[in-house]
Formats: structure tokens, sequence, C-alpha cells
């Protein structure tokens, strides 16, 4: 019998251009990560991470690809994988840092887990993260007072907060730690605070809070009785050579290549560009103009957007925060948590119901809805989740 061979669950791949790749490490029941591989022609390949639930089908090469991770609490069901970072860290050459964005409390959450181990024979600058902890949104100060009262009646401490407040006069920003792991089982450096936001949408109510080449990550806070940060990963517009058009065509390879990429994806004219042998092989391949030369060549992928956000309570605020963060998403991956019967039990825990998830995939008028995380309640009836959402969204999908 054919063994079943299959590494990952399904990816919904049909939605997309063949540049992002995103995937639900633990499919659509396991605790919850969505790893988006990027694959610009041209760049070297990239991912984001959302999420350290269960990545145990991660590779460390897939691991190394990470330009940051973005945590939306640190309920173990979302962060029980953090070690598993860790220990890819450790396989690396060293000099590797990870960058971390999460909630209020995160750099203690991170240095609770790292000094539950010992790291006597780890060199003290062999790997490190850059954690930035998120502040200065209304809705986080009031889901932090929430979590104050809930910490504090069990005798924990908080994470020290008394720097942040009314610093930046309520723009966002952030805690940073640069750290490294030092042989006294700690992570080093002291928290500063730092400007976070690049852009603001009109309400205040989504931040962009990460911009690397060619896609930006934003943010919103939600209410999970503590916060719970949803996010949304931007590609941009993209334009690329053919390269198989390219060798096709036998037009050689050079640095006048990278000028036409740049000068197409700036608009600007493309005249002069074309080495001159274009014009030896043009009757060959009946090559007309340079404009002829240029569609054969250059390829455009429109912006992608995947939206991401799990435990939260449905509300009037929710619901239009999430209306513009998953604003016309290709892809929303959301939590289909619980089933109307339970509605209920879902106010109560901070949950969605899959209506609700149908209801704000509505809202944001996305073009497809990915429910995953479950309720053991729904255990064997997820389809009945998925039908609930439909009755409010067209394209609701559950990849398992
Ligand atoms: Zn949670
Ligand atoms: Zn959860």
């Amino acid at each position: 019998m054919m063994k079943k061979t299959r590494k990952d669950p399904l990816i919904p791949q049909i939605f997309l251009s063949r540049t992002i790749f995103p995937r639900l490490v633990a499919g659509a029941e396991g605790d919850p990560a969505l790893y988006i591989d990027i694959r610009d022609h041209n760049k070297a390949e990239r991912a984001v991470l959302f999420d350290v639930g269960n990545i145990a089908r991660l590779s460390p090469p897939e691991i190394a690809k990470l330009d940051a991770v973005f945590i939306s609490h640190t309920h173990m069901d979302h962060f029980g994988g953090f070690d598993k970072l860790l220990r890819s860290m450790i396989n690396e050459e060293g000099g590797k840092r990870i960058t971390l964005y999460g909630p209020p409390g995160i750099i203690q959450c991170v240095r609770g887990r790292i000094s539950g181990y010992v790291w006597n024979l780890i060199d003290a600058e062999a790997f490190g993260f850059d954690i930035f902890e998120i502040r200065g949104e209304s809705l986080l100060h009031r889901s932090e007072e929430v979590l104050a009262d809930e910490i504090n009646e069990r005798g924990l401490r908080l994470a020290p907060n008394e720097l942040t407040h009314e610093a930046l006069d309520g723009s966002l920003h952030a805690l940073r730690v640069s750290a490294s792991i030092s042989t006294h089982a700690s992570i080093v450096g002291n928290p500063k605070i730092i400007r976070l936001e690049t852009a603001a949408d009109s309400n205040g109510l989504v931040h962009e809070i990460f911009n690397s080449d060619g896609y930006r990550v934003q943010m919103t806070p939600l209410f999970h009785k503590i916060p719970s940060l949803s996010y949304a990963m931007i590609h941009e517009d993209y334009i690329h050579i053919n390269a198989s058009e390219l060798l096709r065509l036998e037009i050689p390879d050079g640095m006048w290549i990278r000028t036409l990429k740049e000068k197409a994806q700036s608009g600007e004219g493309l005249g002069e560009l074309l080495p001159s042998n274009v014009y030896e092989v043009s009757s060959k391949h009946s090559i007309k103009s340079y404009q002829d030369a240029m569609m054969r060549l250059l390829e455009f992928s429109p912006g992608e957007r995947i939206a991401y956000s799990v435990d939260f309570l449905y509300s009037e605020d929710s619901e239009s925060r999430l209306a513009k963060l998953a604003s016309r998403a290709d892809l929303y991956f959301c939590e289909g948590y619980f089933q109307d019967e339970h509605e209920d039990r879902a106010t109560e825990k901070c949950h969605l119901t899959a209506s609700q998830a149908g209801r704000i995939a509505k809202a944001a008028n996305v073009k497809n809805l990915v429910l995953f995380h479950f309720s053991p309640l729904c255990m064997g009836r997820f389809s009945q989740n998925r039908d609930e959402a439909r009755r409010h969204h067209p394209s609701v999908h559950i990849y398992s």
C-alpha cells in the first residue's frame, strides 16, 4: 500500500499567486501557527510566522528563513512551541537572532522560558532576540488593567510596565529588548522604549508595525480578557523577470535585468535598456519592439493580503477593527472556535463562534475565510462550524 507522505496540511494556494505560500503548520485543529513563505523572484527566500503554537513540523531551515515572528498572546496553545524556536537557533552557526513582536508581557514570558534551561555551554553571543513588546494603544491599556487584576490575584508579577504609559503621548510604541543568551541562564539587556508605528489608518485602529523589502505587517489589538493581537501581512505589487522566457529568447543575462526591473517597478521609460543582440535574435523569435520584449520578459504579481486573528471577543469594536485589518484579504485565517449553540460560552471565554467569524469576514469583504482553531466541544463536527460561517460569507474553508 502506498504510504501517505504529505508532510503539510493542504495549502490554500489556489487563491494566491506564486509568491507567498501560507500554511497552518499544525493544520486546522492543532495549536495555532501560520507560516508564510515569501518567494519573491531574485531575492533570498524569507518567511514570517504568526504564533508558535505547535511548530513541530517546521524544519530548521524554515525557521532560519524567518524575518520575524508575531505573537497574538501567550496562552499556552499559541506560545507552547517557543522552545522549538530556541532549539533550532542552537543548531545555527552562531549569531542568529530572532525578531519577535508580541503583546504586553511578552518579554517576561520569553525570560521565563529561557530561564527554564541551563546554558553554560553556549557562547554568550551565540544567539539572541530582538523583542518588541507592543504598547500604547488604548485597547492595550484597557486589557492590561484586566490582566493586572487577574495576575495580581494569583500573586504573580507583571512585566515591567512602569516605563511605558504616557511616555510617548499616546502613540504606538514598544518596549524593545535586544537580548543575548548569557551563561547565567537569562536574557541580558534592558528594555528601551521606541516608537513603533510606521503608519496608522485614519481612525488609529490599525497600525503598521513592520516594513520589510516588498511586504509589511499591520496589527490591531483585540480583547481576550488580555490583549490578543491580530495581524495582516501585505505583500506589495511585484514585477519580476520571467527567467524561462529569458532563456528561450536567448537574451543574455546581466546587470541590465536589475535596471530593467527597477525601471519597470518605478514606471520609468524602458527605451534603451535591452542589449543590442536582442535585435540579432529578434527575427528568430519575432520580437517586434522593445515593448514586445518587455511584455514577454516582465511578469506582474498583484499585491496580496493575508490576515490572521485568534482568540477574541466578538463586539462592534472587534468587528470594525478587523473590517479594516482584513479588508479585502485574499485569505483571512480566523478562529472558528465555537458553534452557535455555544454562543454564551464564547462570550464568557472571549472566543468567537464560527458564525461570528463569518460576519467579520463579510464586514471586511474578504475573498476567502479559512477557519481553524476549534473547541474540543466541536471535535469531529467541524463541517457544522463551516456551514454556520457560510450563512454569512460564501467562501469558507477548513484545511486539515
Ligand atoms: Zn487564548
Ligand atoms: Zn487559543
